[in-house]
């Protein structure tokens, strides 16, 4: 699908352009003073005025004077201290050029004949055009540079109205302010969004249908979500639907080229907009610019805060009942500045979450729309073992079952594609490196830990794949699938999931009587949850029912958010004890159910030696074939 973020505007951020025009500038300044202080002779000599030249003569003070058409060189006797032109301030003058006025007859030689004045002259000069083409060809060269750049940047920009020339101007593309081709039927899901843009949709179709009753529709729109889940791809949708221009700009390019234009930028997108109206303004990522202001996060950025201030007066300043409508998006809701949250400014806020089952098979029909596909290819099944993808993230994933597809040769993309795409999505590309038989077995003992913990265990995820096939950077998996999107997290399920995660540690501990580095992101894992199950979700009888913040992660980006410190000292050491307890609690857990299992844990890790992997059904059939033979070993 096209991006409607466009060309790419690295070239303005390319220091290179910044140093050159520099040095143009600077070669024009030194050229010019240059210029002032000219001489054709290894002499200085300063330009003075016919008056002052006048002056001199009457006072006696010139020797010589050479004459070149109305260019008139001299020497004074005496030096005198003259303020040449062109100069600030007075200089001491001996040799200088004066200009003859062209009405000066032959009158001027009679008073050098008689004020002894030595009198030459020579033909006008030949030179006088190199001079003249001396004069203009550095500037010559500097347009034709200048203009030069200017095309490239034109040109890179693929706008008319764009360049360098126009960069007060808004950057919102020409090209989008017609309607967009896509409607929200390109937009799959989405079923609560789409009905909330739907009144917008209608206003702007018949905008006096709403004025009339007096209703105000809401001019500013706030898409909240995490990346890729479809915002840009909503707003447009919206424009199209509605059949309107569609400006679209993205935040950071208000204040990506020079300082000091952002704010005359959005200045001018509004202009436009309004000038074509009814239409939509889209600014895309605006915590770029929309940052709380004065915290000084992100340096107390100036040229941010004015070209926030613009926005907001903007949006302060259209009535109504115009046919404006902002919608912009963001995935970092909270950094926005409350302002810009205020009614009558971004106040309609639409929460755009990750597809849940139902909206991500919607999503892969559509992007399978025009692919072929196999019979035996069951989307509900692909949509059930995908939670937490965005649409951005199934996008992809059909890309690569297609490309898949098409490098074996296949005419339709089967059921092993989406597997194998999805598995090098999930995992990385498989490593074709050969290991060692001893890494081999231990990351079999491993895997089969956490497959054998997993099944034993109530309340626990079903295991999908269990694999001891080295990808990116680990050296097996086990794969778990919801059977629901989950929305809460029991503490019950939490807790056997710690012993999941911890049991190919276990595992390792028990068979080989040693750990190994191999569990480094389990522990990892293990550790973060419990930590958030004690700070955040008062499961820890100690800490109590607070929420103390410790651990908090971005909600959208799963990044762990900088955050002042809530507790005490004392707080501290308690939640350590209780994060630690909770791990070491279901360490035990596990090395329990595997010591009671051991047998069957044998099983498992023989036939992970010998297949590489086994699906739900073969870790099911292992663990009871593998049970029932106990049994009927102790029964004899
Ligand atoms: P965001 O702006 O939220 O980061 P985008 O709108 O850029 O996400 O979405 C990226 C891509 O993901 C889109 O171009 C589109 O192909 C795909 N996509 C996301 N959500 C959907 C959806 N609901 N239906 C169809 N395609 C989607
Ligand atoms: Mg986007
Ligand atoms: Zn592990």
């Amino acid at each position: 699908m096209a991006d409607d973020k466009g060309i790419d505007s690295s070239v303005y951020k390319n220091p290179v352009w910044k140093v050159v025009l520099a040095l143009l500038i600077i070669l024009a300044f030194v050229y010019f003073f240059g210029e002032i202080f000219k001489t054709n002779e290894a002499i200085q000599r300063y330009k003075i005025t016919y008056t002052q030249f006048s002056a001199e003569l009457k006072a006696n003070n010139v020797k010589s004077v050479t004459i070149r058409g109305l260019a008139l060189d001299g020497e004074f006797i005496k030096s005198v201290s003259l303020k040449p032109v062109n100069d600030i301030r007075p200089r001491d003058v001996k040799n200088f050029r004066t200009f003859l006025p062209s009405f000066q007859g032959s009158d001027l030689i009679a008073q050098f004949e008689s004020k002894n004045v030595a009198v030459d002259v020579e033909p006008e000069e030949s030179s006088a055009f190199w001079q003249i083409a001396l004069a203009v060809l550095p500037w010559v060269i500097i347009i034709g540079v200048w203009v030069l750049l200017m095309r490239r940047m034109q040109s890179i920009q693929g706008g008319a109205g764009g360049g360098l020339f126009s960069f007060g101007q808004s950057k919102a593309k020409l090209f989008d302010a017609k309607k967009p081709s896509i409607s929200f039927k390109d937009v799959a899901g989405m079923e609560y969004p789409k009905k909330e843009l739907e009144e917008t949709v209608e206003f702007m179709k018949d905008p006096s249908r709403f004025s009339r009753l007096g209703a105000k529709i809401p001019k500013g729109i706030l898409l909240i979500g995490p990346p890729g889940t479809g915002k840009t791809l909503l707003a447009r949708a919206t424009a199209g639907e509605a059949g309107v221009p569609f400006f679209s700009i993205s935040a950071s390019e208000f204040i990506e080229m020079f300082v000091g234009v952002g704010a005359s930028r959005v200045r001018d997108l509004f202009k436009r907009a309004r000038d074509m109206k009814p239409s939509i303004i889209f600014i895309d990522e605006i915590d770029s610019i929309g940052r709380t202001r004065g915290t000084g996060l992100g340096g107390g950025h100036d040229e941010r805060e004015q070209t926030l201030n613009q926005l907001l007066s903007e949006m302060d300043g259209f009535e109504p009942h115009e046919e404006i409508i902002v919608i912009s998006a963001t995935n970092r809701p909270d950094v926005l500045d409350p302002a810009l949250l205020r009614p009558g400014r971004f106040d309609r806020h639409i929460i755009i979450d990750r597809p849940g089952r139902k909206d991500r098979l919607a999503i892969l029909t559509v992007h399978l729309r025009n692919k072929k596909v196999a019979s035996e290819v069951n989307l509900d099944d692909i949509a059930k073992g995908t939670p937490g993808m965005t649409g951005a993230d199934l996008e992809n994933l059909v890309n690569e079952a297609a490309l898949q597809a098409a490098r074996d040769g296949k005419d339709r993309i089967y059921k092993k594609d989406f597997e194998d795409a999805l598995d090098k999505i999930l995992m990385g590309t498989k490593r074709e490196e050969s290991f060692s038989a001893e890494e081999r077995k231990i990351t079999a003992y491993h895997e089969a830990g956490h497959a054998l913990v997993s099944f034993k265990l109530p309340y626990t995820d079903p295991i999908h794949k269990v694999s001891i096939i080295p990808r990116g950077i680990s050296m097996g998996v086990t794969q778990f699938l919801p059977e629901e999107d989950r929305h809460y997290y029991p503490k019950k399920y939490l807790v056997n999931k710690l012993s999941v995660a911890l049991a190919g540690r276990a595992s390792e501990k028990l068979v080989f009587k040693d750990v190994s580095s191999g569990a480094q992101e389990d522990l990892k894992n293990a550790t973060s949850l419990a930590e958030k199950m004690v700070a955040q979700w008062g499961m820890s009888e100690k800490v109590g029912p607070v929420s103390l913040g410790r651990g908090e992660e971005h909600p959208f980006l799963g990044r762990e958010l900088a955050m002042p410190k809530r507790y005490s000292e004392d707080m501290a050491w308690i939640m350590d004890q209780e994060i630690r307890n909770l791990i070491v609690e279901a360490e035990s857990k596990a090395d329990e159910l595997l010591n009671n299992n051991r047998s069957t844990l044998e099983s498992l890790a023989q036939a992970l030696l010998k297949d590489e992997t086994l699906n739900r059904e073969d870790v099911e059939r292992i663990i009871k074939e593998s049970e029932s033979g106990a049994r009927k070993h102790e029964a004899n």
